[in-house]
């Protein structure tokens, strides 16, 4: 039989036993299983050697001279330093009650004599074994108590850091987890957390909102109800979100900027309250319109200015040279005008000049066909995608306009009535020529028509050749 221990530490035992040859039996059968022993013969002995041995057991004989077993185990279990060592008792004693009283006493065992040699052998280390094994249990059991304190700190740091960040943040952030229904569709949301901003937008605090469904319960009005489906969308597809939101609801009306990402089963979102900046971007955006507006418009007549008129021939020249397509342009000018203001005043000349704008922008249909104050009593009407023909039945038309204006004329060598003459002239632009070509082209048309008697349409086509 040999289950030597091979380890650093060796355990010490102290043998008490009054039979010297039983201590020396059991010492060289325990020494021989790597123990170290002490030994004593009577219960003092014991006592005193314990006192300055660290003693892991102690195999205690009870018949012994003076002090018995059970009294050197009371003692020893009655006192703080030595009351863990585990005692076995050995005795030739073999009765029932005595082995009661040994376990009374504090005694973990008890071997009979005469003994076997295996026996002890085997209670000894039955013994050993498990006060290393409890040991090792304490170890591990406080190794584990050590990493759960220090994990301790580290949440209770990451979460101050969090509060704190939440709580300084000037955005509202929440976190939110979705409320499916049987068939695993999200119904609605479940308040996680939401930082004092978030909390104050919705006029809660951040402990009444925690658990609390973010759409059925503030309902009809609730502030992100137009977001419901986007935030499904967040969770279901991991897509994130960022939307200007605007809520509108009596007097309420609020721009907010939302990021949201899928969290978990759910989402967390930051939104920051923009409705002073957007309400800066609609005025500029207004002023802008309006700006942009009358810097083209001219006052007078309330349609495009010649300011437009030279931006969008150029911008249609181009396109109509890219496209292969005419472009045409009438030239209009009053006849007799300086006559009219003569006869009739300046203040009517004006109220006169604004008439025929409107008679001629009535001439004028498609979208892309703009009527524009050229200069006095000059108007232009630029035609992209229109030949020749197209431009001619255009302007025939704005010459009938201003003749059922019926505007009466006094001062006119021609006829009672205000009457126009018109240039036409239509090109298919050429990148390499500029919209001068069409302009000259046209001018010449209107001057013939002067020539030729006034109060009539001419066309002179821009083509070279
Ligand atoms: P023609 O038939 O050859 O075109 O003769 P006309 O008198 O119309 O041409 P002219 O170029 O000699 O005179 C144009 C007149 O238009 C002169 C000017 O007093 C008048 N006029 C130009 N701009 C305005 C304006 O804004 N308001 C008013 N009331 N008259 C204007
Ligand atoms: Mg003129
Ligand atoms: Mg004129």
């Amino acid at each position: 039989m040999n289950i030597k221990h091979q380890k650093n530490y060796q355990e010490r035992i102290l043998i008490v036993d009054d039979l010297p040859e039983n201590v020396r039996l059991l010492s060289s059968l325990l020494q021989d299983q790597g123990y170290k022993i002490n030994s004593a013969t009577n219960g003092n002995m014991a006592l005193s050697i314990i006192q300055t041995e660290h003693i892991d057991l102690i195999l205690l004989d009870i018949m012994l001279p003076i002090i018995d077993g059970y009294q050197v185990c009371r003692i020893l279990k009655s006192q703080a330093e030595t009351k863990h060592i585990p005692i076995i008792f050995l005795s030739g004693l073999d009765s029932e009650l005595d082995k009661v009283e040994a376990f009374k006493a504090g005694g973990v065992d008890y071997i009979t004599k005469p003994f076997f040699l295996e026996e002890v052998v085997f209670r000894v280390k039955a013994q050993l074994d498990a006060i290393a094994n409890q040991r090792k249990f304490k170890q591990i059991l406080n190794q584990e108590i050590i990493e759960r304190e220090i994990a301790e700190r580290e949440l209770n740091k990451s979460r101050a850091l969090l509060t704190g960040v939440l709580n300084s943040s000037l955005d509202g952030v929440a976190a939110f987890e979705a409320i499916r229904d049987r068939q695993n569709k999200i119904i609605d949301f479940r308040w996680l957390i939401a930082n004092p901003v978030a909390a104050m937008t919705v006029g809660e605090t951040t402990q009444t909102l925690e658990g609390r469904r973010l759409f059925l319960e503030n309902s009809p009005d609730h502030l992100f109800d137009g977001l419901f489906d986007l935030f499904v969308q967040v969770v279901e597809t991991c897509t994130v979100l960022e939307e200007e939101y605007y809520y509108n609801h009596n007097s309420l009306k609020l721009w907010f900027h939302v990021v949201a990402v899928k969290l978990g089963d759910g989402f967390a979102m930051t939104f920051r309250d923009i409705s002073d900046r957007k309400q800066i971007e609609i005025t500029l955006k207004k002023a802008n319109l309006r700006l942009t507006y009358q810097a083209n418009i001219d006052s007078l007549t309330q349609i495009a200015n010649r300011r437009r008129f030279d931006e969008y021939i150029t911008q249609e020249w181009s396109r109509c040279a890219r496209e292969r397509e005419y472009l045409s342009l009438i030239l209009c000018d009053i006849d007799y005008f300086k006559a009219y203001n003569d006869t009739y005043g300046h203040q009517a000349g004006d109220n006169c000049l604004y008439e025929v704008a409107q008679g001629i922008e009535r001439a004028v249909k498609r979208p892309a066909d703009v009527a524009f104050r050229y200069g006095g009593e000059e108007f232009a009407v630029i035609l992209p995608h229109t030949e020749g023909q197209g431009a001619i039945r255009v302007a025939e038309e704005i010459h009938q306009q201003i003749k059922n204006l019926q505007i009466l004329h006094a001062g006119s060598e021609i006829g009672n009535t205000l009457s126009m003459s018109l240039g036409v002239s239509s090109i298919i632009p050429d990148t390499r020529s500029a919209p001068h070509t069409l302009i000259e082209a046209a001018d010449t048309a209107l001057y013939d028509s002067k020539l030729k008697g006034r109060n009539r349409v001419m066309y002179k086509s821009a083509e070279s050749g």
